[in-house]
């Protein structure tokens, strides 16, 4: 068996060691006689798997019981809807940052609903950069204020909270559980799984308990937070499986030390990549150094006419899923958690050879 290196953006790398547990339970979950995919998810033993996850996820973030934590479906692209859906009772005006291609969904979507007011945008940077928050117009009616704080395609991260008087609506898919964050500077967390949680099917809201009870008459019941959190996020079947192993993710990440232990590997994983590019006059990356992603990182070769021969071999030598989204062009490597530092060793090493040998 030979595993590659996987660099997508999503769904995206899963820790082997995980993998490797669902394996072994595939056929009888814990001398069940069955896996886990056939079991009700009204069984005790499921219910008590997605309250185990729901635990040990509130140990690594420090959740409190002022939140709620929701598991549901239709990934952070649903929420783009429930999010003005639940914070919005009749309309009214909403503000939203936008830093990239994942704001502009948000919005688009929330227009429906809402009054939106964009506060900022870096549109005109081509989304390399996030403006200054003195420069955002704040609206002085916004029910809340919604941001990316990582643009899993521009490559662009927040390293600070914005601080606001409303309730902070926060798209994190491609950031949550990167590092350590302050979940009481939020009202509400929302996250597609299949980046760092887990595999796809699952979506995580972390909302704050004062913010349930707030939807709109029209919102489907599908949608509804105060819902789900009333039916401990069985109000249909869940996707039981991927909570199951999101679960073995969260026990992954807490044996390794906790999100302090993860950063710190994070960090020295995409100090080495971009140390790499900025030292190189055949790589670039567009961000400015202050907002660049740990988590997502876009490159450019100096010739575009070679961008599909790096593709080519770089796929031979067991690095996938390197090629960049459109509107960046060239290179994106996802180095998320489960992407090890060996894997950022021998994408470094192979960047080096092809500008050696193409540069
Ligand atoms: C991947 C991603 C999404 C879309 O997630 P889906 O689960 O596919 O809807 C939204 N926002 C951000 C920041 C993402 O990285």
């Amino acid at each position: 068996m030979t595993r590659c290196y996987n660099f997508c953006a999503g769904p995206a790398a899963l820790p082997e060691s995980v993998l490797e547990i669902a394996r072994d339970e595939m056929l009888d979950w814990h001398g069940a006689g069955l896996s886990l995919m056939e079991m009700s998810h009204r069984s005790p033993e499921v219910v008590n798997v997605a309250e185990r996850a729901q635990q040990t996820l509130r140990n690594l973030l420090g959740i409190s019981e002022d939140y709620a934590v929701l598991f549901l479906q239709g990934g952070a692209s649903t929420q783009f809807s429930a999010v003005p859906l639940n914070l919005l009772d009749g309309g009214g005006a909403v503000d939203y940052v936008n830093t990239g291609q994942w704001s502009r969904k948000a919005i688009a979507e929330a227009r429906r609903y809402a009054d939106v007011n964009v506060v900022a945008s870096s549109e005109d940077t081509n989304y390399s950069t996030i403006p200054a928050k003195q420069t955002w117009q704040l609206g002085t009616e916004a029910a809340y204020l919604h941001y990316t704080p990582n643009e899993t395609i521009g490559g662009v991260e927040f390293f600070w909270t914005p601080k606001v008087d409303v309730p902070l609506v926060a798209d994190m898919s491609s950031t949550l559980l990167s590092r350590p964050i302050e979940v009481n500077d939020f009202g509400v967390i929302y996250a597609g799984a299949q980046k760092n949680i887990g595999p796809a099917g699952l979506t995580l809201v972390i909302v704050h308990r004062s913010l349930l009870g707030r939807a709109d008459d029209q919102c489907p019941a599908m949608l509804n937070w105060q819902t789900a959190a009333d039916n401990d996020s069985m109000y249909n079947t869940p996707p039981t499986y991927a909570l199951y192993l999101s679960g073995l993710v969260f026990d992954w990440l807490q044996n390794l030390g906790g999100l302090q232990a993860m950063a710190a590997i994070n960090r020295r994983k995409a100090e080495k990549l971009y140390s790499a590019i900025d030292t190189s006059s055949y790589y670039s990356n567009p961000v400015e150094l202050a907002s660049r992603s740990s988590m997502n990182i876009p490159f450019t070769l100096a010739d575009p006419a070679q961008d599909k021969m790096f593709l080519q071999e770089s796929e031979a030598a067991g690095l996938l899923n390197l090629k960049g989204h459109r509107s960046v062009g060239g290179m994106r490597a996802s180095i998320y958690n489960a992407v090890p530092e060996k894997a950022v060793d021998a994408l470094i090493a192979f960047m080096q050879d092809f500008e050696q040998r193409n540069g």
